[in-house]
């Protein structure tokens, strides 16, 4: 498309005040050779809109450049379809944040227009991608307990289908084998209602259930994914739209509980989980000869919270325990009930089930430590009261019940408790009846055929900005594969698991990105004929969104594509591009930074900035009017991780003095929205670095750092620091080249 490209200058929220604006208009007309260049006291206006819309309308503009406020405001106003837009923040990264009507403010304006302008040039409007099949909307679900119903109700309510697969002969999961359950109101325990919800499942005509079957495999991606399912020997194939993950859990296996808490060692001490198949048989009685029960001790996070075993929270193990121990309260009030517990979490409304419980009779005493020995058939557990400082032995007792706590499906294959055995320990083995991870979703995808997890193996992408999301796109976990839960919460998840689900194949079906650049209609075009098979992006692709051929070619599969450009930063060969992001793009960008010379004593710092926390937490200071360093200029990156290292040669080879990174914190508590695109970004920094000492030039001119949206108190003083070491360096050596 041949550019006609206009500028629009808004003079409102003090930009016309603190700059010169003919001077702006002058950099728009004479160097970045706009058609049009037009200002407007207030742009964003239903009058600022129409002037916009006038020029596209009357005079043919395609392109245009609207210099204003920060591009993460008023992005409803400035949306003019068949257009190509950039957005150049005047308002927030440079008169809210530098000293009015100084010559160092209106450099930084003028340089904004001049990257802008060079970026215009090299932008094509985008064009949705569009399969060549037909898309199809319908959600599957993976899993039959109380999560997975619940989500495929959900979908068919929203007026979608909904495919089920659940591995049991029966639907229903965990809660098909308890009577009673522990849930909102928690005023009392309730009677177990799986059964009416297994039956809405079943009667519901949106709703295809298979049970006693797997899922064979999934290829393809979002509104495309191909899904072959197998039952009773027999397979079914259907399009799906995208996935909700709810295969739920299995409770930590008790044989691997310090020997201390005597499991094993008689058959009156139990899991949680055995108490509930008791309950189901009909009685609650001692084990070991069917005695009526005197004495009961419930011992919570049995090998939770416990670094040797599982490190986090069951959540769930607390109320299961009060359920528990009312259900014996109940059952005859004169048993005496004792729970021993490190914290009582019951948080909430939950709380009223702790009280329940106090006024039932049951007696509680926190230790974080108890022993449990068993003597014959005497099992006493021994314990300090941590609130009497008393040490305490409880004797005579009929049933010791140990809350253990839940692991998700997925962390099968990648079990915690498959780790490396200490010495003089057994390795720990997967149960042969294991479903492993690799095993549940058997996906086609390059990068494995398994839902990748966090480190406990719950596959949530991040726990805080994106729940459900997962490192494939289009697949969204709910339930006790995401994070332990109870049926409360597993209801709550199971329905924002279905909403995500849907979102996302409305998103897809328009050929827009899912989250996190939601509506994004661009998507990563590979040269190929300059391919040379490396598998960089391939292996980088943070959501597997590539696969390859038998001889290494990138097989793009967009609609899995969350458009974070990590492929463009990786590729050697810089072949891949998006229509309005491209290494190329960003480059002209930098170079067309004016950069006085050494004698100005005006260095320049270039801060490629995260879109999604860094450029942000930039904004912040502008909305606080704090001041920043006036050398900086801030190039918006997708994600750092599409960081190609051309952009630090090409920055310091035009005499920029040092190139500042500001991602996402990345490692194991990463916040990056691309999982690992800062992470990559660091790892590509660190060969730069090596050639730069090549060159001599000094490693610290370049420099990663870590901010989230909320660093925006210390990220002046960050920049100062970051131009305070580069004003001892001395200026750039290739100033002037
Ligand atoms: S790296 Fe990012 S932009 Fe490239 S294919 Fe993967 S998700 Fe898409
Ligand atoms: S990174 Fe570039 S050169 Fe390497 S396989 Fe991918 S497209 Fe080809």
């Amino acid at each position: 498309m041949e550019h006609k490209t206009a500028a629009y200058i808004c003079t409102g929220c003090g930009i016309g005040e603190a700059l010169d604006i003919e001077k702006l208009s002058q950099v728009a007309t004479k160097e970045c050779k706009v058609a049009i260049c037009q200002t407007h006291p207030t742009l964003c206006s239903q009058a600022g809109a129409e002037l916009i819309k006038s020029d596209i309308e009357k005079e043919g503009v395609n392109t245009l450049m609207i210099a204003a406020c920060s591009p993460r405001v008023m992005y409803d106003v400035f949306n003019f379809e068949g257009c190509i837009m950039d957005r150049v923040n005047l308002r927030e990264q440079v008169v809210w944040c530098q000293p009015p009507n100084e010559e160092d403010t209106q450099m930084m304006a003028e340089d904004y227009l001049r990257m802008s302008g060079a970026k215009l040039k090299g932008m094509e409007l985008p064009e949705a991608f569009k399969p060549e099949r037909e898309l199809s909307k319908d959600i599957l679900v993976v899993g039959g307990g109380v999560t997975g119903l619940t989500a495929a109700l959900e979908v068919a309510k929203a007026g979608y289908k909904a495919v089920l697969v659940e591995k049991e002969a029966q639907l229903g999961g965990f809660q098909k084998k308890v009577t009673d359950k522990a849930t909102f109101p928690y005023k009392d325990v309730k009677p177990n209602d799986i059964d009416a919800l297994i039956e809405l499942v079943q009667k519901n005509a949106n709703i295809k259930v298979y049970t006693g079957a797997k899922v064979e495999e999934i290829a393809g991606g979002p509104c495309v994914f191909d899904v072959k399912v197998k039952q009773n020997g027999t397979s079914a194939e259907h399009q799906i739209g995208a996935v909700v993950m709810a295969a739920g859990w299995e409770p930590y296996d008790p044989a691997k509980l310090d020997a201390k808490l005597g499991y094993g060692q008689s058959p009156n001490i139990i899991t949680n989980v055995q108490f509930e198949e008791m309950k189901l048989a009909g009685s609650l009685a001692r084990p070991s000869d069917g005695k009526a029960l005197k004495n009961v001790a419930f011992l919570q996070c049995a090998g939770s919270r416990d670094p040797e075993h599982l490190p986090y929270c069951s959540t769930a193990c607390c109320l299961t325990s009060l359920k528990q121990a009312i259900l014996i309260k109940q059952d005859n009030p004169d048993t005496n009930v004792f729970i021993i517990y490190k914290e009582m979490r019951t948080p909430g409304q939950s709380e009223d089930f702790y009280r329940k419980a106090q006024h039932s009779g049951v007696i509680f005493a926190r230790c974080q430590d108890p022993t449990v020995k068993v003597s014959g058939n005497d099992i006493t557990v021994d314990f300090v009261d941590e609130l009497l400082g008393e040490s305490v032995s409880l004797g005579d007792l009929d049933l010791v019940v140990l809350a253990t706590g839940m692991v998700p499906m997925t962390a099968f294959g990648e079990d915690p408790r498959a780790k490396e055995p200490k010495e003089g320990e057994e390795a720990s083995e997967v149960p042969a009846d294991t479903i492993l991870a690799s095993d549940i979703l058997n996906l086609q995808y390059r990068q494995g055929p398994e839902l990748p997890g966090l480190k406990y193996g719950f596959p949530d992408s991040h726990f805080i900005c994106f729940p459900y999301e997962s490192r494939r796109t289009g697949i969204y976990p709910a339930g006790c594969v995401r994070r332990p839960m109870g049926v409360a919460n597993a209801t709550e998840d199971a329905a924002g698991a279905a909403m995500k689900a849907i979102q996302c194949v409305e998103l897809t079906s328009r050929g827009a990105a899912v989250h996190p650049r939601a509506g994004d209609v661009t998507y990563p075009e590979f040269f190929m004929q300059r391919c040379t098979q490396c598998k960089r992006c391939t292996e980088e692709c943070p959501f597997g969104a590539i696969n390859e051929d038998e001889k290494g070619n990138p097989l793009p599969q967009p609609t899995r594509c969350r458009r974070c450009g990590v492929c463009m930063g990786a590729c050697p060969e810089r072949i891949i591009s998006f229509k309005n992001y491209s290494v190329p793009m960003i480059g002209d960008a930098i170079k067309s930074i004016n950069v006085p010379d050494e004698y100005d004593e005006k260095p320049r710092i270039l801060v490629l900035a995260c879109e999604n926390d860094a450029y942000p937490a930039l904004d912040m200071l502008g909305f606080r009017r704090m001041r920043f360093n006036p050398w900086v200029r801030v190039m918006s990156m997708r994600c750092l991780g599409s960081l190609n290292l051309i952009f630090v040669a090409d920055s310091l080879s035009k005499g920029i003095d040092g190139v500042l990174l500001l991602g996402c914190q990345h490692g194991d508590n990463y916040q990056c929205h691309f999982i690992k695109g800062s992470e990559l970004a660091n790892i590509r920094l660190s060969k730069v670095k090596e050639t730069l000492d090549r060159l001599q030039l000094e490693s610290d001119r370049v420099r990663f750092e870590s901010v989230s949206i909320t660093d925006y108190n210390t990220l002046a003083k960050l920049l100062d620091e970051f131009s305070d070491r580069l004003v001892e360096i001395g200026p750039n050596p290739y100033k002037g080249f």
